[in-house]
């Protein structure tokens, strides 16, 4: 085995970086879950995070992968053969459809060529030919992990205002909370999907689903199949401090510290923070004469960077490269995108020189696997991360 000295660099957009802080937290001798201390820790802990929301309303915390709290989004509030619409933006999107199908709903899926986000117009144009209200949820990704496109969420919602249309907006914010703009609230929305690997800085393991007081009507009328995942339980134990189900006690720990974290440098400070290093990597791609995925300028992810490679490279063995000389992780091209482009992950505990390591990197990587690229001098980085 080759001997690997200082970090690994895991720029995979996710799981991310955790920061010593949360780890130490987290090495804490495990406490009765049914007991005073953890009731305070709960206490302290459900409106803390619903700041991160931005809501007043409940946040469900589920010891699961976020793939749970997709599903805690459906069955709580949807009945067998009800319709919802879907946008295809990339390969998440297309999973959460799977998914919506497999538990009998039928599913209204919006093509899209995986470099765009959810169309607002699209969305008006459905609503606008559904005057008997027959789509009872709109679900959007906010940010397409696969694609690194973020989804405008309150154009989303105000194409629901303008037609008047009485159906549920459902958002996964899997990689975009804590470290892209969103308001739970103020955008109304009803059910927000989110996990604790990306932009909370905690290892996978815990999901959350924010939602709304129509959503909570919506679960009272509800009839798919539910049991593990029923919001209601949740709440009402949470309310005097505890969950129903044992809950996964050393990453609550986490939680706290990663919160106090995000508090500590506001949340403003945060979003700015992704935004600089999103724009500065893909200066850095197009300087070296790359095509960044994502389509549209107004829907360039803060989270990651997914860069296309010409077609006769393949992109995966730029990522083995990067691996094995410079033991850096990179996202791969999931579903359609597979071989075509690699996802640079900005997101979560990370700063300037990361960023600057992780790009030298990545360009020493394509160069090794012989993609042509601008020349060496020309790299823009230093001066990009002295000016921007
Ligand atoms: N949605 C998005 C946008 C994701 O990025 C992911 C995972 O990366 C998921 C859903 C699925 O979450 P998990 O793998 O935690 O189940």
């Amino acid at each position: 085995m080759t001997l690997r000295t200082g970090r690994h660099f895991l720029q995979i957009p996710g799981p991310t970086n955790v920061p010593d802080s949360v780890l130490r937290a987290m090495a804490a001798p495990v406490i009765d879950h049914r007991g005073p201390e953890f009731q305070k820790l709960t206490n302290r802990l459900l409106p803390a995070l619903a700041t991160v929301f931005r809501t007043r309303g409940p946040v469900v915390v589920f010891p699961a992968s976020g793939t749970g709290a997709w599903e805690a989004a459906l069955v709580n509030t949807l009945s067998p053969g009800d319709r919802v619409l879907c946008f295809e933006t990339g390969h998440f999107a297309t999973l959460w459809r799977t998914m919506a199908e497999a538990l009998g709903l039928d599913v209204d899926f919006v093509p899209g060529d995986w470099r765009r986000g959810a169309d607002p117009e699209v969305l008006a144009a459905r609503l606008a030919a559904d005057p008997a209200h027959r789509i009872k949820a709109v679900c959007v990704v906010h940010n397409e992990t696969s694609t690194g496109v973020t989804s405008r969420v309150p154009e989303i919602r105000a194409a629901l205002d303008a037609a008047d249309h009485p159906a549920l907006l459902l958002v996964d914010t899997i990689s975009s909370l804590a470290s892209i703009d969103y308001h739970h609230d103020a955008w109304g929305v009803d059910v927000t999907v989110a996990g604790s690997q990306k932009g909370l800085m905690l290892p996978p393991g815990l999901s959350f689903n924010a939602v709304s007081d129509k959503a909570l009507e919506a679960a009272a009328a509800a009839r798919l199949p539910r049991s593990y995942w029923d919001w209601r339980p949740v709440i009402e134990a949470n309310r005097n401090g505890f969950f129903p189900y044992t809950p996964a006690t050393n990453l609550l720990y986490g939680l706290e510290e990663a919160l106090r974290l995000l508090a500590a440098e506001g949340l403003p400070a945060v979003f700015a923070r992704h935004s600089r290093h999103a724009a500065i990597t893909r200066a850095a791609v197009r300087a070296w004469g790359l095509e960044v995925l994502c389509a549209d300028e107004r829907e360039h992810s803060s989270s990651l960077t997914a860069v296309l490679l010409p077609e006769e490279h393949d992109a995966d063995k730029v990522r083995e490269i990067v691996l094995e000389r410079f033991d850096m992780s990179l996202g791969s091209g999931l579903g359609r995108l597979a071989g075509k482009v690699f996802r640079i992950g900005h997101l979560g505990c990370f700063n300037d020189l990361m960023l600057a390591g992780t790009l030298a990197g990545v360009r020493a990587g394509l160069e090794l696997a012989g993609v042509p690229l601008a020349p060496a001098g020309e790299d823009p980085t230093p001066e990009l991360l002295r000016t921007a």
